[in-house]
C-alpha cells in the first residue's frame, strides 16, 4: 500500500499485511514516517535527552509575601 510522509511528501509502498501497515490502517493517528525522517527525528529526540534539555517537573514555592 502507499504511504505518505507527512514531513517530506515522499511514497513509499510497504506490505499491506506488515505490522506497521496494520497499524497505520488501524489508528489513523499514527503517522507514516519515512526512514530518512524517522531517523532525524530519533537523532533530535537523543540529543535532547543527551543536552538535558527536557522539562522536568519543578516545585513551585509558594512565595507569599504575606504568609511569614
Ligand atoms: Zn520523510
Amino acid at each position: 500500500m502507499d504511504v505518505k510522509c507527512p514531513i517530506c511528501d515522499t511514497v513509499n509502498q510497504i506490505n499491506y499485511h506488515s505490522p506497521l501497515a496494520k497499524r497505520l490502517r488501524n489508528r489513523r493517528k499514527h503517522l507514516y514516517l519515512c526512514p530518512t525522517c524517522s531517523e532525524r527525528i530519533e537523532k533530535k529526540t537523543k540529543m535532547r535527552h543527551a543536552t538535558g534539555n527536557f522539562k522536568l517537573y519543578q516545585e513551585k514555592k509558594d512565595d507569599d509575601p504575606y504568609i511569614q
